[in-house]
């Protein structure tokens, strides 16, 4: 039976917490402002330096919770519940937020072959991994949802900025990249307002901006996926950057033994299954870190290897479950490994799993 009830509660706290997929851990508290709110379904923590104050970081935050009232399924006069509402029925004109987001998404399932799909919403409504109602479906609902999974039939027009869903109980869902996005709007906001320098952690989605005094690399820590407490197993160095990790460790319930984790298969309609515990990309964008941390975890080692290759922008670490990592090239000369109990390899050819 699946853990319900407090356990659930239990979960979730679990959740929010292993949310640090990657962890910042190089940082001076002496002239910062740090500052941490909940949206998007998570912590979200901004911490600027020089130049840093108090109202851009409000202002930075009131953009976050403006991309949340748009783009979250939970909040019923969002752009995305309106497009879910009308699947099947009309096309919904949307803010270029929401439609940047989608397009950008649709752009990433292409690329996947449709590992990451938007349209899971009914999937991840279904199953609601996270929440107290967290419960394993019968294989025939996963069946008849899985025939509302198809990042084709969503239908947009970017001379009338509308999106459209094809079929009638389509629903999409953001979850994969707002947070993405949302990184890389605070960013705008905070340099707008005169920030020089700063991090934002939106539930473990890393957005290091500006350059560290004596022009210093960012350091950037990645979440060990068998830990619940934000801790390391090794660290990324670089100037500007994204960092997005997608794993088994973010959001699950265990039952009969086996871990029933967040991130879905849009294939199969069950939680992901190959030998990953988390993927992790560096990319010059928060938007695009995200989907495609989050497809790459759904291809697996190989075919999320062979994707970040042909990508120019994008680098990234996969942690299979017995605990081996495997860096893309571009990383070699900017990922320390700082816990002993992982092997790690760096490939230039693609490893079969
Ligand atoms: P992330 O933590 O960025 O990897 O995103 C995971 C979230 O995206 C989940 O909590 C779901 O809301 C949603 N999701 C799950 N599986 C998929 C998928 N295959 N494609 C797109 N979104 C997904
Ligand atoms: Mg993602």
């Amino acid at each position: 039976m699946a853990k319900t009830g407090t356990k659930g509660v239990w979960i979730q706290l679990i959740a929010i917490l292993a949310g640090a997929a990657a962890v910042f851990i190089s940082c001076r508290s002496g002239d910062a402002v740090i500052e941490t709110r909940f949206f998007l379904g998570t912590a979200c923590n901004i911490t600027v330096y020089s130049g840093g104050h108090k109202t851009a970081v409000d202002h930075a935050f009131m953009r976050v919770e403006e991309i949340e009232d748009r783009m979250s399924v939970n909040i019923e006069s969002s752009e995305v519940s309106e497009i879910n509402r009308n699947a099947g029925m009309h096309p919904v004109k949307v803010s270029a937020d929401t439609f940047f987001v989608i397009e950008e998404a649709l752009e990433t399932s292409k690329l996947s072959g449709g590992a990451l799909d938007i349209t899971v919403g009914p999937l991840v409504e279904t199953w609601s991994i996270g929440s107290e109602s967290a419960h394993i479906p019968v294989d025939a609902e996963i069946i008849g949802l899985l025939s509302l999974v198809d990042y084709t039939q969503v239908v947009i027009d970017r001379i009338k900025q509308t999106v459209f869903l094809e079929k009638k109980g389509m629903r999409i869902d953001l979850g994969a990249v707002a947070k993405g996005y949302a990184a890389d709007a605070a960013e705008k906001i905070l340099k707008k307002e005169g920030v020089e320098r700063g991090i934002i952690d939106f539930g473990g989605n890393i957005r290091v901006f500006g350059s560290k005094p004596k022009e210093e690399p960012w350091r950037v820590g990645i979440q060990k996926p068998d830990s619940m407490r934000g801790e390391y197993f090794g660290i990324i160095s670089g100037g500007e950057m994204s960092v997005v990790s997608s794993g088994t460790y973010e959001r699950y319930f265990e039952a009969g033994g086996v871990r029933y984790h967040h991130i879905l298969d849009p294939e199969t309609g069950y939680p992901v299954q190959n030998d990953l515990a988390s993927a992790t990309v560096v990319a010059s964008e928060g938007l695009r870190a995200d989907a495609l941390s989050t497809a790459v975890f759904v291809m697996g080692l190989e075919e999320g290897f062979r994707l970040l290759k042909t990508i120019s922008d994008a680098e990234g670490i996969f942690i299979t479950e017995d605990m081996k990592a495997v860096l893309t090239p571009g990383l070699e000369d900017r990922f320390v490994l700082t816990d002993k109990s992982y092997t790690i390899t760096s490939r230039r050819t693609v490893p079969t799993q």
